[in-house]
């Protein structure tokens, strides 16, 4: 019986859902939030390894991030701290909000949380974030040790680690093959890239690994993933949509740019 363990940078994994990131952009809304199924992204990675392998089903799932812990009294910050503005304070609620419904929705597919970490926010942190002087670790190194660890323990299992970041390999490489070959990234092409990342990200992709990279931006996967049980994609242009009813039996899928505009009655 072999399974596949799925660990995923969850940091990294929600900019790519974010509005212009890589997952927003294989969809006929780049401007908006892509809504990720974890459930239908263990799928797609199982089906990925089933393509080549055995594999049997979904076992251990990890998602690392850290999430500020907002204090009692934190609306009061821009009274006590002159420097401090109301819209700071907005914007960090906001970013909290949206990073624990990442989390949840992880969760509910099962998710571990061992790995999100929810430090205390300071007024120093708050006065980085508006300089975007505050660097956040790229990658959770709690994530890639669970990796690792279930690289050793689990040798007969898959194990998918969802980043973009080739900050992991030297982890990865403790494990990988000496004691499994089974080990494969889940990421974005790196032509998908700016030049800044797309250096590192080649090494990532470029590491030989047997069982090859899951990309998740790609239109043909991207349809796999997003929420949603009627998904499709456009027959024009091949841009992702998801919406509540079926496409009916006569007619093609169409995204929201190549839909004949509607007569009025
Ligand atoms: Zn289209």
């Amino acid at each position: 019986m072999a399974d596949l363990n799925v660990f995923v940078d969850g940091t990294w994994l929600l900019v790519q859902c974010g509005a212009g990131g890589s997952l927003a952009n294989s969809t006929d809304t780049p401007d908006r939030r892509f809504p990720l199924d974890f459930s239908r992204l263990n799928s797609a990675l199982l089906e990925h390894v089933r393509v080549n392998w055995q594999c049997d089903g979904i076992g251990e799932c990890y998602i690392s991030t850290s999430i500020f812990t907002l204090p009692h009294g934190f609306d009061d910050w821009p009274t006590q701290y002159v420097d401090i503005t109301q819209e700071q304070v907005e914007k960090a609620k906001k970013a909290v909000a949206a990073r624990e419904a990442f989390v949840r929705s992880a969760a509910r597919a099962g998710y571990k949380q061992d790995a999100v970490f929810r430090p205390p926010i300071r007024d120093y942190i708050i006065r980085k974030l508006a300089d975007r002087k505050y660097q956040e670790k790229q990658v959770d190194t709690s994530v890639v040790a669970l990796l690792v660890k279930a690289a050793i323990t689990k040798a007969g299992d898959f194990h998918a680690v969802v980043t973009g970041d080739s900050d992991i390999l030297p982890a990865v490489r403790v494990a990988y093959p000496e004691f499994t070959k089974n080990v494969f990234v889940t990421t974005t092409h790196p032509d998908e890239l700016n030049a800044r990342h797309r250096q590192t990200a080649f090494s990532l992709v470029e590491f030989q690994f047997d069982v090859p990279p899951f990309y998740m931006q790609n239109k043909e996967n991207a349809v796999q993933i997003i929420e949603g049980n009627h998904a499709y994609r456009c027959e024009e242009c091949g841009l992702v949509f998801s919406q509540p009813r079926p496409v009916p039996a006569r007619q093609r899928p169409r995204c929201r740019n190549h839909r004949p505009a509607r007569v009025a009655p």
